[in-house]
């Protein structure tokens, strides 16, 4: 079925709309209440590991031209690379005996810089020659493909929806649409790929109604996993001279970290590097104590790691992985967290 009939589907009311839009707007004792009303889901639901899944970038190729990506086909400043199969594996074995991870993410622009076998022979290989839980985030593919790399080993996907405007969805994406989008999230679904998606907080001309479409979207979805981060502007992009729609009221980031919590409350949330951007002081370890429960540090080898701009600003590109780990790990424990064992899998439909 697809998504435009899926979607006739799902009656949403207006009050419930209106609840979001309210939680978005708490202040003073009542945001206060928000962020612990989250923190608090999150400890019930989540418990107290954070779980570390280390991000390989293996390749910055990208045919597509998505308005607000920094590795965009039509930015010709970047350097383009692809990791060897053996680079990447050597990299998951590094990341699994030395690092915590228990999960490894394979990440890429969207063109078969590996083909489609190849990425499913990697898969394969280090599904055998390692205990990690594997994550693919390359983009819109076939069903019969994700079918594919599922039998091939794949336990997640990573397609964020990007924002639940359909028109905006269109205007910053040339090579797609927004109900091809969903369609693959249903499909990795119904195969039983265990589905992350998520959304950019503040993208140019978005309102709060966007945004609180985009946390019921996610609901409605009932994803395994979370993954949101405020839109950063790239110099090199056609939306290089806009600014974040909350530029001059970052605390949304929060608000929407916190607000996707409650009505996620059995679902892995990230707090994604992109908050540690716009706050470098602390703004992963902010997400996580309102209401995130993941970390993905970047473990792309260094040689790359500074051609994988999605936007400006992107920190610790030139942070060794072990002084990463060490980093990480005394930032979970000094929030009175745990690293969590063993590979984290989905908790839905479980008692
Ligand atoms: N090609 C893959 C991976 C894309 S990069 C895919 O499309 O799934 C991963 C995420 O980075 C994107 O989904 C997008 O939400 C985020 N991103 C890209 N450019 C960004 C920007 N300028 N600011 C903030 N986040 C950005």
């Amino acid at each position: 079925m697809s998504y435009k009939r899926k979607q006739s589907f799902i009656v949403r009311n207006k009050g419930e709309k209106d609840l979001v839009l309210s939680l978005l707007k708490s202040e003073g004792e009542d945001l206060k209440r928000l962020y612990e009303d989250a923190d608090k889901l999150r400890q019930r639901y989540m418990g107290d590991e954070v779980y570390i899944r280390g991000i390989i970038e293996f390749s910055n190729i990208c045919a597509n031209d998505c308005l607000y990506c920094g590795i965009r086909a039509s930015n010709h400043n970047v350097k383009r690379y692809t990791m060897t199969p053996e680079e990447i594996i050597n990299t998951a074995k590094t990341i699994e005996s030395k690092h915590s991870a228990t999960t490894v993410v394979l990440q890429s622009g969207e063109t078969p810089s590996l083909t489609d076998h190849e990425i499913g022979k990697l898969i394969e290989r280090i599904k055998r020659e390692t205990s990690l839980a594997v994550t693919l985030s390359v983009g819109n593919r076939s069903e019969k493909i994700y079918r594919f790399w599922r039998d091939c080993g794949m336990d997640r996907y990573l397609l964020r929806f990007e924002t639940s405007d359909e028109k905006l969805f269109k205007r910053l994406h040339p090579d797609c649409s927004f109900g091809e989008r969903i369609d693959c999230l249903y499909a990795l679904k119904e195969i039983g790929v265990q589905t992350g998606s998520g959304f950019m907080i503040g993208l140019p001309s978005e309102t709060l109604e966007t945004l609180a479409e985009n946390i019921l979207l996610c609901r409605d979805l009932e994803l395994d996993m979370i993954g949101i981060g405020p839109f950063i502007p790239h110099p090199d992009t056609p939306l290089g001279d806009q600014k974040n729609a909350y530029d001059s009221n970052k605390e949304m980031f929060f608000k929407a970290l916190s607000v996707l919590r409650i009505y996620n409350p059995d679902a892995h949330i990230p707090a994604t590097t992109a908050f540690d951007a716009v706050f470098p002081e602390n703004g992963r370890a902010m997400a996580l104590k309102r209401g995130a429960n993941i970390y993905m540090p970047n473990y792309t080898p260094l040689e790359y790691r500074r051609d994988y701009m999605l936007y400006p600003n992107k920190p610790y590109v030139d942070e060794s992985t072990e002084s990463c780990v060490a980093r990480v790990i005394s930032l979970i424990e000094s929030l009175g967290r745990k690293i969590g064992k063993g590979p984290g899998h989905s908790i839905k439909g479980r008692d």
